[in-house]
This record gives structure tokens, C-alpha cells and sequence, in this order.
């Protein structure tokens, strides 16, 4: 689909992607699950092959590709059927970083995307704390003015890479009293080397064993002003433009992931025998498939169409509106879209779709994520209303 949107070089990429995936995760997917994290080996691979930094500015330390790597990347990272390995890698390149990229000085690119890029040092986005996550102008973490540094004070939570990021790509509230009050946030690179940083509990989820989740805590820590991003009291904006790339990739990797495992159920259903035959011969299965097949590709062709949106923005925002209504789509209906097909193909599978030895059970359970994370299906239909005018 949107085949003339992918060059040799993004296929050969794409190709890349997909060996490695096969080479070095996928055989180790028991052992990240069990051990609920993806070692930091696998950032450091990931950047020496050029797969972290390849839609950055050479600049930047990256490759200079276009947005439609990203795509390939988080499609075959969907793929591969280890959605937490995919969302940790994805936070590195696309959700804690994107931002570094945009607005960073000199002296933040070396010293904290660079490394980033490959895969030296591991980056978190740290957004959500545990009284704002949809809300994300009431934060109350704060960073105070004192001389040349911030002291930051407050607490984070559901941090992807927390137990083990080098630095955090933190929200925090710069003026307390800012009215209305997301005029109040900054976005500030912080090293969790920082004295009075400390790791709160590694959270136990329902999926997405294989990466890290944690809760955050800053007890007047203390960073340099020349860490802040951007502008003071710009933050919440930066926030939301970042939200698009995050957003985006969560569709992607909903539609990928869920188109793979309706293949791998087709592939299964034309072994599986019941009543004489194989059942995806049932006209009813035959029917299923039809219709999962017309979502997934409706999912895809609405994420495509956002990507492209996405990337001619991003490559002359001069010249070309954002995707925000675009992208804000994608993520809610491949979220859900996702979420139907998987569990339809699980039933598929009868009682080995139950079994936690078989692939289909994790893809259920990694998939109800995504209708949640990086913005709720409710909250984009809350964004996607404001763009229709109403
Ligand atoms: C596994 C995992 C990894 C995550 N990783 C990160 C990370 O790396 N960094 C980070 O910063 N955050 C991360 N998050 C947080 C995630 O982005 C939030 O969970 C999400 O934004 C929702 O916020 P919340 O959990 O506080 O839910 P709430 O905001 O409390 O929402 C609860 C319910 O209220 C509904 N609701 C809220 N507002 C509205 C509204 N205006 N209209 C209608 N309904 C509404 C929501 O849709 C939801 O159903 C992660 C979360 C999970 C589960």
C-alpha cells in the first residue's frame, strides 16, 4: 500500500529492520519477558545500525532520512510481536528524542541526542505523574529558579525505559501560578545521575512485559538553566507537537502488529481441522478474515495518509498544516481496529489462543495499550471534535 512513498533506500532499510528483528529479538523475546525489561545491548545494536537516528538531521548525529523511515522501523518492530521491546526502542528514537532534535542547542544535541542515536545512552520521556496523565496541564512537578540551576521537585509515573534511562526528557512547571496554567510548563533534559533522583517502584503490567515501566522521584534535584529546551513556559506546546510523532508511531505499530498476527492466523487456520476440513474453509472464518483484512487496511491507508501529512510538515511547516486532526485519527481508529482483529483472532484459535506458549495471547494482551497510552481514544476524540468545530 502507498507503495511509491517507499524508495529502494527505505526498502533496503525496512529489510534491514526486519533481519535484525529476526536475528536478535525474536529468539530472546522469552527472556525480555520474563526479565520485563530489553537489555541495554539492544539500544546500543539498534543505534550502531543506524536504526535510532535514521530520520534525523546528519547534524543531529542521525541519517537524514525522511518520516517514512519511521514508518518502516515501527511497522517491523510491530512485526517482530514484542510490542514492549518495540515501545522501548520507539520512546529512544521517536518520543523522548524528536524534541532534542527540534529545539536543542549545540551543547544538548552532543551531549544528550547524540548518544541517544546510538543507542550510548537511554532516553525516557517523563510526562505522566500520578494526579495528571490525560491532563497534562496540571502537572505539579516543579523546576525552580536558583541562580544558574533548577531545583525539581515532584514525582513521575508509568515512565517507559525508567528503571534504566540515562536522561529524561521531564515536564515540569516553571511558573506555579501561570494563568491559564499549561502556560506554566518547560520542557528540561534531566541526567538521572542527578543527586536526589530516585527509581520508585518498577510497575507490574497487564502486557508489554518486555520494557520497563517506572514511577520517578526528584527531591531537589539539581540541573543547569542551560538544560531547558527551548523557551521557558513554552513547554505544554513543545508537549503537544511532540505528542503527534508519538501518536502517529502508535498507529503504525497497532495496524502492523495486528496485521501480522491476522496472517499468521490465516496461516493457522488452513492447518487447523474441525468437522473434515480446515476451519478457515467455515464461511463464517472465511468472512472474518474479509472483513479484518478491510480494516486493517483501512487502518493502514488512514495512518499513510497522516504520515504524509506528518512528513511534509515537518519538512516545510511554512507551507504545510500540521496532521494533528490526521494523526489523532489514525491512533484512535487503529487502536480500537487493533484491538477487534487480535481478539477476533484469538478466538480463531480456540483453546491455543488461550495458551501463554502460543504468540496470540501476548498480541491481546500488548495491543489493549495502545487505545491508552500516549493519549487515550477518548482524549482524541476530544482533539478530533476541537478540529471539526465542535
Ligand atoms: C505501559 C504504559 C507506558 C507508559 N509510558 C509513558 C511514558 O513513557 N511517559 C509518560 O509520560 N507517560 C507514559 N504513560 C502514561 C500514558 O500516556 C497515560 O496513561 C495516558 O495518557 C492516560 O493518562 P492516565 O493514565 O492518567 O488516565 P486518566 O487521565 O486518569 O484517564 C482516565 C480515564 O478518563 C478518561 N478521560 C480523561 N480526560 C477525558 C476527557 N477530557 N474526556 C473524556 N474522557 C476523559 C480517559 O480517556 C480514561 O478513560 C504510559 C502508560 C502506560 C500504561
Amino acid at each position: 500500500m502507498f507503495d511509491e512513498r517507499f524508495t529502494d533506500d527505505h526498502r533496503m532499510f525496512r529489510k534491514a529492520v526486519r533481519d535484525w528483528c529476526d536475528r536478535e529479538i525474536v529468539p530472546r523475546a522469552e527472556e525480555f519477558e520474563r526479565n520485563e525489561l530489553t537489555p541495554r545491548e539492544i539500544f546500543r545494536r539498534a543505534g550502531e545500525l543506524g536504526f535510532l537516528g535514521a530520520r534525523f538531521p546528519e547534524s543531529a548525529g542521525g541519517s537524514g532520512g525522511d518520516f517514512w523511515f519511521t514508518v518502516c522501523w515501527a511497522e517491523e518492530l510491530a512485526r517482530a510481536g514484542l510490542a514492549g521491546t518495540a515501545m522501548g526502542l520507539l520512546v529512544q528514537s521517536d518520543m523522548a528524542t524528536p524534541v532534542i532534535g527540534a529545539l536543542g542547542t549545540r551543547e544538548q544535541i552532543d551531549e544528550f541526542l547524540k548518544p541517544a542515536l546510538t543507542g550510548e545512552k537511554i532516553a525516557a520521556l517523563g510526562v505522566t505523574e500520578p494526579g495528571a496523565g490525560s491532563d497534562v496541564a496540571s502537572i505539579r512537578t516543579t523546576a525552580r529558579r536558583d541562580g544558574d540551576d533548577y531545583i525539581i521537585d515532584g514525582a513521575k509515573t508509568y515512565i517507559t525505559n525508567g528503571t534504566q534511562a540515562d536522561f529524561i526528557t521531564l515536564a515540569v512547571r516553571t511558573d506555579p501560578d501561570a494563568k491559564p496554567n499549561w502556560a506554566g510548563i518547560s520542557l528540561v533534559l534531566f541526567p538521572t545521575n542527578t543527586k536526589g533522583f530516585s527509581i520508585g517502584r518498577k510497575l507490574k503490567k497487564l502486557g508489554n512485559h518486555s520494557s520497563d515501566t517506572a514511577e520517578l522521584h526528584f527531591d531537589g534535584c539539581r540541573i543547569p538553566r542551560r538544560y531547558l529546551l527551548g523557551e521557558e513556559n513554552h513547554g505544554f506546546v513543545y508537549i503537544m507537537r511532540n505528542f503527534q510523532g508519538e501518536r502517529l508511531v502508535g498507529a503504525l505499530t497497532a495496524a502492523a502488529g495486528a496485521r501480522r498476527v491476522w496472517e499468521r492466523s490465516l496461516e493457522y487456520g488452513q492447518q487447523r481441522q474441525a468437522f473434515g476440513k480446515p476451519i478457515i474453509k467455515f464461511q463464517v472464518w472465511k468472512h472474518h478474515f474479509v472483513d479484518m483484512l478491510t480494516e486493517l487496511d483501512a487502518g493502514t491507508a488512514l495512518a499513510y495518509m497522516a504520515a504524509d501529512k506528518y512528513d511534509r510538515h515537518l519538512r516545510d511547516p511554512a507551507r504545510n498544516a500540521d496532521a494533528t486532526r490526521e494523526i489523532s485519527q489514525a491512533k484512535l481508529y487503529c487502536a480500537e481496529m487493533a484491538q477487534r482483529v487480535i481478539d477476533r483472532c484469538l478466538q480463531f484459535h480456540g483453546g491455543m489462543g488461550y495458551m501463554e506458549e502460543y504468540f496470540i495471547a501476548r498480541s491481546w494482551r500488548d495491543t489493549r495499550l495502545i487505545s491508552i497510552g500516549g493519549g487515550t481514544s477518548e482524549v482524541m476524540k476530544e482533539i478530533i471534535s476541537k478540529y471539526i468545530g465542535l
